[in-house]
């Protein structure tokens, strides 16, 4: 390969094969770099040695592909390229094959501009080539092989799931595939597996796995891929925490195999605290958590600056931003996202100019250091009334719509001063670089404004906590989930639950959900039916494995790890899907297409 040959080789006999990367014709002598994707080898080409290649080697362009047969040598000293592993040899080439040409490229592999990106998902095969992309490829497999051999040797039988099957409840819009032999009958592609694999479990594999793709039809969100790739397990008879230590385990294998440590077990947090302490389900343990500041200030304080007394008060600290000129306090405005009446104070300063006595203690209950940037959220004098479904709720939703405000703040913050604090910067230190967590205690409802129903905030088959099942028909509101969310770094990584496993409650759960007996049994009949053959308890859960390997490989989109993307509008734009299709096609699946109004 054109990575392997090493001064040690020098004098024995090689044969390469790969791309022209980059030909220097210096008049008598023609260097070629040739690369595959192990590496690129210098080829040297000497009019004097053997004029036929020469003139061989003279016709040669970027991309060819060629073979070559030479003798290995040792470059001289002052030739050695230090930047490259076979820097210390090259081939002297004593035969050379063009085994194909190529036309002109519209960018070069070797470019160290990237093309723009439209250019690069048309030409992907092209764009592959690149030694990045060459490396997050080699480690999704790298990745992927370490989370199957974890699961395999823990037990974990991995099995297909079909594609062609039903609706599946995820929440999203399925994409349809229609059948040619019942017209005017569909087929879904999965949202998840999450009906097969609990299945499974009632059929007595009692751990199974799968590194599956799965479809959701969403709508353009920056960074979604509307087929994407899970890592899917569930098992018999868990408690929570034993599908969060097959998880730790497997997320350490998938580290490992890119060269990174990390430390388990990891920390755990319910759901109403990481709301409190950091706004998100999905806190981003690097930077410092909120503080509640409301009683640091006299309650005429409050009033004189319009802050509703009964709401938190937040004070965000962003260590070692230092104080905010004019203009940056006012470029903090758009980072601002107010929710349900939610206002922020920018300029902490005015804040400590004003109310000496308050912003001092302010200052120290967030623990502050004189470079630390401060800035409040707090609830304006007019919002704050909690008649509303979710009303009792420990974190009500008027406090809710403060908490989650500070909590975009607070990352957005931290994003744009990521220069001055460092702390997004890798230190070496697996538990300050992966900072891990477990969410667990979610709601088990929440509220739909727009359809005025409690809906599942993660699917309808998650267990309710045991202590709150006598809250599913009178306090909805209340009833806690056995769900839990693995977060790295403020990103979720995954979400699943111990599950449904006996049919009076998933009646139940459906109940609350406003579904009627024959909505449920039309969509998922076939599963309320497979409950009640003597179904074993069962949990298990889901991670994104294009966002594990993005993280691995220091990417900022999922685009980056996945071969054959799509676009933000769901395009693969090299081999231009989706399509029309012919008229016959249509004709045989007795499908018409209606223009869209
Ligand atoms: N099916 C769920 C999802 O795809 C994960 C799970 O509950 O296991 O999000």
């Amino acid at each position: 390969m054109c990575g392997a040959l090493r001064p040690s080789d020098a004098g024995k006999k090689a044969v390469l094969m790969g791309w022209v990367n980059r030909r220097r014709d210096l008049g008598n002598i023609i260097f070629i770099d040739l690369r595959d994707r192990t590496g690129v080898t210098q080829i040297v080409v000497n009019i004097e040695l053997n004029a036929a290649i020469h003139e061989k080697a003279e016709q040669l362009r970027n991309e060819y592909v060629v073979a070559v047969i030479g003798t290995v040598k040792k470059r001289d000293a002052d030739t050695i390229n230090k930047n490259i592993p076979t820097g210390e040899v090259e081939l002297v080439a004593e035969e050379l094959r063009i085994l194909n040409v190529s036309k002109p490229l519209p960018f070069l592999p070797s470019d160290t501009v990237l093309a723009n990106e439209e250019m690069r998902l048309k030409y992907r095969y092209l764009d592959l080539r690149r030694d990045a992309m060459q490396f997050n490829i080699e480690l999704r497999h790298k990745v992927a092989l370490a989370i199957r051999d974890y699961l395999s040797s823990a037990g974990f039988f991995e099995i297909e799931t079909p594609f062609m099957t039903r609706s599946t409840p995820e929440g999203a819009r399925d994409y349809l595939v229609p059948s040619r032999v019942q017209p005017g009958t569909f087929y879904a592609l999965p949202q998840s597996p999450q009906l097969f694999k609990q299945i499974l479990m009632i059929s007595g594999f009692d751990k199974y796995f799968q590194i599956v793709r799965c479809f959701r039809d969403e709508d353009l969100r920056a960074d979604r891929q509307p087929e994407f790739t899970q890592i899917d397990l569930e098992m018999s008879y868990p408690q929570p925490e034993r599908v969060w230590e097959v998880v730790e385990g497997f997320l350490t294998a998938a580290f490992k195999a890119a060269g990174h440590e990390i430390k388990t077990p990891f920390p755990r947090m319910d759901y109403d605290d990481a709301i409190r302490q950091y706004g998100v389900d999905k806190p981003d343990l690097r930077l410092p958590a909120f503080t509640e500041v409301r009683d640091c200030f006299a309650p005429a304080d409050l009033e004189q600056l319009a802050i509703n007394k009964d709401l938190p008060v937040i004070a965000i600290r962003t260590p070692k931003v230092g104080e905010l000129s004019r203009k940056e306090r006012d470029d903090i405005k758009p980072l601002f996202v107010s929710k349900g009446g939610a206002r922020v104070f920018e300029d902490f300063k005015r804040i400590e100019n004003k109310f000496p006595e308050a912003g001092a203690k302010v200052r120290q209950k967030a623990g502050a250091a004189a470079d630390d940037l401060l800035v409040l959220v707090v609830g304006s004098a007019q919002s704050g009334r909690d008649d509303h479904p979710a009303g009792k709720r420990k974190v009500t939703p008027a406090e809710l719509a403060i908490y989650a405000s500070a909590g975009i703040l607070r990352v957005a913050l931290a994003q744009k001063y990521a220069d001055r604090h460092g702390i997004f910067k890798k230190s070496g230190d697996p538990e300050k670089d992966f900072c891990f967590l477990w969410v667990t205690n979610f709601p088990m409802f929440e509220y739909d404004e727009n359809e005025r129903r409690w809906v599942a905030a993660h699917h309808p088959f998650t267990s309710p906590h045991d202590e709150d099942m006598d809250k599913l028909e009178t306090d909805p509101a209340m009833v806690r989930a056995l769900a839990y969310d693995v977060v790295l770094n403020g990103t979720e990584l995954g979400s699943g639950s111990i599950r449904i496993h006996r049919q009076d409650i998933q009646r139940q759960v459906f109940k609350a959900l406003a579904m009627t007996e024959e909505e449920a049994r039309s969509r998922f009949g076939f599963f309320l039916e497979a409950l009640e053959y003597g179904t074993p308890p069962h949990g298990g859960i889901a991670l994104g494995l294009d966002r594990i390997v993005m993280i691995l490989a220091g990417a900022d989109s999922l685009r980056e790890v996945i071969p054959f993307p799509k676009t933000a509008a769901a395009k693969d734009l090299m081999c231009e899907a989706p399509t029309p299709v012919a008229a016959g096609q249509l004709r045989e699946l007795g499908i018409g297409v209606v223009a869209k109004k």
